[in-house]
């Protein structure tokens, strides 16, 4: 049997396995698949698996702009040939400029005048890239693969590109090719000039026309925080009003975003949300989980339980209690993160008693919904973030730092404390800050702390 009937999939696999295994002696200008030609041989020539070739090297596409526009260029050693440099005192190399640019322009040139490659992009990445002229090369980039589902942009897309060019990029009802899968703009703080370019523009919000169609997008990530016209609740808002079909919703690390606008999103796509991860601030640590008030007052630990499809769950809320781990029929597995300021029904006045019964009511039911979840053999576990500490109820235990608790009590309290592995930016030195001394003590001595008011909720 030729190697060209075997089905696809298996013939796909050792294509795969012979490129990988010319890759690992250093080839790559033959793109993997053939052998480098040797001396006296004739080099053979791969004709049968174009198609497959394409699509190996052209898949994924990462564009990283160079750091700076210049290069060094390392001099000849012939230098007599080249007499200039010897005007030169101990030349080594000499800055040779090179377009910041360049490889995006050949990126887009390439893919303009050889379609079929294009046709086999599905992943776009593009990194460093924040000015106008950039903007412009990306999105003819996008234009041409139109069978993209990944894309990973920079925000200031969102800000220059018309309403054409966002039909174009979501691709959804245009008829051609596949509408985008994932999107993901992630946002940096600019240096003077580029931000004042990018403030100075004018272009018309795109996500305020109609014909910008999100109902097609399976995944959507917002990453990182800017000062320059940033994501905003606004933006959220108008994405909410076709974005009916998301599965993946990711908010990580930004602080321009409140609650409000996520929970748009979140009802929005109530019956598909798989994943749920709002962590606005996670650069600031755990100290600092507020997400932004919710105007209307509304109740959302209900809203939250009962979302059909969901099964990974990690959010910033402005309050929690009991009623967010009520519905035992959730699909949540692994592990489910909430960082919340308050529990639900509380404000200034009310008592530590109050707080007490209302926060232990909370940890008991977040164990009864663990215990559910095991009985239908799926593993749940639970970390809430919560007054400056992180609770596990399962094993009921509460991190912390009690240092000044200790001193309240008189030294009396706790009677039992371990040290803790766990800190204010979470596991072990994430962020690279330091973690301070925490100790983990039982949810019993805790709450006991605060209804002596030796801890302050
Ligand atoms: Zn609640």
């Amino acid at each position: 049997m030729p190697i060209n009937d075997l089905p696809r999939e298996i013939l796909s696999d050792i294509l795969l396995r012979a490129t990988q295994l010319n890759e690992a002696d250093g080839e790559s200008y033959t793109y993997g698949l053939t052998q480098a030609p040797l001396p006296l041989q004739k080099a053979k020539l791969t004709k049968y698996w174009h198609d497959w070739v394409l699509s190996y090297n052209f898949e994924h596409v990462f564009e990283r702009k160079w750091r700076g526009a210049e290069r060094w260029a390392e001099l000849t050693l012939k230098r007599p040939k080249y007499s200039i440099y010897e005007l030169i005192d101990k030349p080594s190399g000499y800055a040779v400029y090179r377009d910041p640019y360049g490889s995006l322009k050949l990126t887009n040139e390439l893919f303009a005048t050889v379609p079929s490659t294009a046709s086999h992009v599905r992943r776009l990445w593009f990194n460093g890239f924040y000015e106008a002229e950039s903007d412009k090369l990306i999105l003819s980039v996008i234009s041409s693969c139109t069978k993209l589902q990944y894309l990973s942009v920079p925000w200031t897309i969102l800000r220059r590109a018309t309403a054409k060019d966002w039909v174009n990029l979501l691709n959804g009802n245009t008829g051609r090719g596949r509408p985008l899968h994932s999107l993901e703009l992630t946002a940096v703080c600019l240096p003077e000039a580029q931000a004042c370019s990018l403030e100075d523009d004018h272009t018309p919000n795109p996500l305020e026309d109609s014909s910008v169609d999100f109902s097609s997008l399976k995944r959507l990530k917002i990453f990182g925080n800017t000062l320059h016209k940033p994501v905003s609740d606004d933006d959220l808002h108008h994405i909410a009003k076709t974005a009916t079909n998301l599965e993946c919703l990711d908010f990580t690390n930004l602080s321009t975003i409140s609650v409000a606008g996520m929970l748009a999103l979140v009802k929005a796509s109530r019956n598909t949300l798989q994943v749920l991860e709002h962590s606005p601030r996670s650069s600031d640590g755990f100290y600092h989980p507020y997400p932004g008030d919710l105007e209307s007052g509304e109740h959302i630990c209900e809203l939250l339980a009962n979302l059909p499809q969901m099964r990974d769950l990690s959010i910033s809320i402005p309050y929690m209690c009991a009623d967010l781990f009520a519905n035992h029929d959730v699909k949540w597995v692994g592990e489910l993160q909430v960082r919340a300021t308050d529990v639900c029904g509380c404000d200034s006045n009310t008592s530590p008693a109050t707080r007490v019964e209302k926060l232990s009511t909370t940890l008991e039911s977040v164990r009864k919904l663990i215990a559910a979840r095991r009985r239908m053999h799926s593993k749940l576990s639970a970390e809430l973030f919560f007054a400056g500490c992180i609770f596990e109820p399962e094993k009921k235990i509460v991190h912390g730092d009690f240092a000044l608790a200790e001193i309240s009590s008189g030294g009396r309290w706790p009677e039992d404390k371990q040290p803790s592995t766990l800190g204010p930016y979470g596991q072990t030195g994430t962020y690279g800050k330091e973690e301070g001394f925490w100790d983990a003590i039982s949810e019993e001595e805790y709450l006991y702390a605060v209804s002596r008011q030796w801890v302050q909720l």
